[in-house]
């Protein structure tokens, strides 16, 4: 064989090992959360992201941020998807998550530097995250998560997002009401909570509708623009002359074969507005065309059309009103029909929207969401689709805990408490998770311009002496103060997700020793 090497990876793939693979994978996971770092708390920044294309976003939300910078490192990336599998899970709590993760990073660098072996580390994580399970159950507050509790988690999730002047109480309203409205034996239909956004008014316009609202003009000006105690009709069909009837060969040869000819299409085309009509349907939700003919016989009897609507918002109205999707017009059912407390179409600057609302459209609600700019809107979106995740998470998860950073601080005690019974060096990666989670209280304190240090040392006596603590935003500062005492809570589940996906990726990157990438 003689001194050959061996080669069985091809020439030009990149290889990296070791130390250098893991500090490298470990330097690039901490960028990415360091990145969202100050945006995090209610004095957070915003960011504003420019794509290649010129669009540009302004945010304060983790997951959007991680989502818009195009990351390529693979260990990167995982710090992305935490933040994208804290958003699916609970929708709220993205930045906590990625920062938390990049902090573990950090401290298992320091463990892998002193020597300690990468299981040790993973096993140290591991154990201090179920103990931070156990404290943040312990601190759960076990009230009835009453619509008091439920506006101030609410609220909470939204602050530090522009709502645009519109107060956050009443924004946390109309979002706790959305989410009761969609609840039932079974549990919440967040689906069936839409969130809808139109430019043109103020923030302070924005409010809950019972019903469904889509961007839809009537086919024709003369239609009706409203109609009350409306009978619906959802139809997947082509309101048109039959394709079998146009491609049939005409013979005509005289005028009045040709008037038959016309009079047997009109008559088609008529036939459409006088079935609808003897149904008693007000108005047409059609997903397919309609022939301008076939329209102008509609209005005449008074109904009101609509032509090519999505198959979204086909499927919402008929949710929305109780009917079944329609594919022909022969033996038409009663109960296929929808029915709403009223349909009409509204205009707001150069757009027509159709609402449908109430009877048994008030089964499916919209947030109808104003503001004066479009960047205001999209910011404001977001804020009220987190409030409505954390809303349906502390109901479903049944629980809530104290904001501020006050159930970091419980988790990092806890932890710290129990890690004086464990062995080995297990011990020294068990505490290098609580130093992490100290991470979060310190950057809320320093977000809110606050010495980080003092405000770590008022926080864990306060805690010590009264069980909660947590960064209070106040005036141009912050102080330490009882969350509970200011309302602000956030869904237990939020922490329990964030623990959970940052460990699995941390450990999960300090395991790597060796990255091997084709080029
Ligand atoms: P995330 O993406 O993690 O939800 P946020 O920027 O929304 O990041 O910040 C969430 C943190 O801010 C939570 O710890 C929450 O308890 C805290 N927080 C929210 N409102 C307040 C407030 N008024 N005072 C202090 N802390 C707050
Ligand atoms: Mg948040």
């Amino acid at each position: 064989m003689g001194n050959q090497p061996l080669f069985v990876l091809s020439d030009d793939t990149e290889r990296s090992r070791g130390q250098d693979a893991q500090s490298s994978n470990i330097a690039a996971g901490k960028a990415v959360s360091e990145s969202v770092r100050t945006t995090l708390g209610p004095r957070g920044m915003d960011k504003m992201l420019v794509s290649d294309s010129g669009d540009v976003v302004i945010t304060n939300d983790g997951a959007t941020i991680l989502q818009e910078m195009d990351i390529e490192h693979p260990a990167a990336q995982m710090i992305v998807e935490v933040a994208e599998t804290q958003e699916d899970e609970i929708g709220d709590g993205t930045t906590t998550a990625s920062v938390l993760a990049g902090q573990l990073l950090a401290q298992a660098e320091d463990l892998l530097d002193e020597d300690v072996h990468p299981t040790v580390v993973v096993e140290g994580y591991n154990e201090a995250a179920r103990l931070a399970r156990e404290a943040i159950d312990a601190i759960a507050i076990d009230e009835e998560t009453d619509d008091d509790l439920l506006e101030q988690v609410a609220e909470t999730s939204m602050t530090g997002k522009g709502t645009g002047g519109v107060t956050p109480e009443r924004l946390a309203e109309t979002v706790v009401e959305a989410i009761r409205s969609v609840e039932s034996g079974d549990g919440i239909n967040r689906e069936n909570v839409r969130v809808r956004t139109q430019v043109g008014a103020s923030a302070t316009a924005t409010e809950l509708v019972e019903g469904v609202i889509v961007d839809e003009e009537p086919v024709r000006e003369d239609m009706p623009v409203s109609a009350d105690d409306a009978t619906i009709g959802v139809f997947d069909l082509e309101f048109d002359i039959r394709e079998a009837n146009v491609d049939a060969e005409y013979d005509i040869t005289d005028i009045d074969q040709l008037n038959a000819a016309i009079d047997a299409e009109e008559g088609e085309l008529k036939k459409y507005a006088e079935t609808l009509s003897d149904a008693g349907v007000d108005v047409a939700i059609v997903t397919d065309s309609i022939d301008d003919r076939a329209a102008s016989y509609l209005a005449e009897e008074g109904i009101v059309a609509f032509e090519s609507v999505s198959d979204d918002d086909a499927t919402a109205i008929a949710r929305a009103t109780g009917a079944t999707r329609i594919g022909s017009l022969e033996d038409l059912d009663d109960e296929d029909f929808g029915h709403a407390g009223s349909v009409g179409v509204e205009t707001y600057g150069d757009e027509d929207l159709l609402f449908v609302e109430g009877g048994d459209a008030a089964e499916t609600v919209t947030v109808f969401v104003r503001g004066g700019t479009e960047h205001l809107i999209d910011e404001l979106e977001r804020a009220i689709d987190d409030a409505l995740d954390v809303v349906t998470a502390s109901i479903e998860t049944g629980g809530v805990v104290p904001g501020a950073g006050a159930t970091e601080i419980a988790i990092a005690s806890h932890i710290r408490d129990r890690a004086a019974s464990i062995e080995g060096r297990r011990q020294l990666a068990v505490e290098a998770f609580a130093d992490a989670v100290d991470v979060l209280p310190r950057t809320l304190a320093s977000n809110v311009g606050m010495d980080p240090i003092d405000a770590l040392v008022e926080l864990r006596s306060r805690h010590d002496s009264e069980g909660r603590a947590g960064i209070i935003a106040e005036g141009q500062t912050g102080i330490v103060g009882d969350p509970i005492d200011y309302g602000v809570l956030d869904p237990a589940a939020v922490k329990r997700e964030a623990v959970e996906s940052a460990t699995e990726a941390a450990t999960m990157i300090a395991r790597i020793d060796d990255v091997i990438s084709a080029s």
